[in-house]
């Protein structure tokens, strides 16, 4: 059972591979939020031997899961009111990622026109790749 105590409201990320919430707290952009913020490394699992857990307290308004689909799809996220588990969302691999990865062709009108949004469509499901919607460069 995940233990979810002291939070009232918030979003608790759970099987976060072992060593990747420091990533996954940047990419959210944590950091700069109005929120209060908890990581666990290196829990025991019995599924996955190892994970990481990230333990986020107040609004989510702002949260964008389609970049945690992005980073790890694996993870479960649950949706926390009243101090209890309302929802548990899985994630998947987004369509669509704007401004989260960056074309490197430096031919893409990306690079030249500096503020168009960097958009990458997903063109393979199964191999997880992306690619620039400008270039078609493959993103890895
Ligand atoms: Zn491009």
């Amino acid at each position: 059972m995940l233990n979810i105590s002291g939070i009232k409201e918030g979003v608790v990320l759970d099987h976060i591979q072992a060593g990747k919430s420091m990533e996954i707290y940047k990419y959210l952009g944590l950091g700069k939020m109005d929120c209060t913020v908890a990581i666990i490394k290196n829990a025991r699992s019995s599924k996955m031997g190892r994970k990481d857990i990230i333990k986020i307290e107040g609004p989510l308004d702002s949260l964008d899961l389609d970049v945690l689909g992005y980073i790890d799809h694996t993870i479960t996220v649950n949706i926390i009111r009243d101090e209890r588990i309302v929802e548990k969302r899985c994630l998947s691999l987004p369509d669509r990622l704007v401004n989260v990865i960056h074309c490197k062709n430096p031919r893409c009108i990306t690079s030249v026109e500096q503020e168009l949004p960097h958009i990458f469509y997903l063109a393979d499901k199964e191999k997880e790749v992306y690619r620039c919607q400008y270039c078609d460069e493959k993103h890895s």
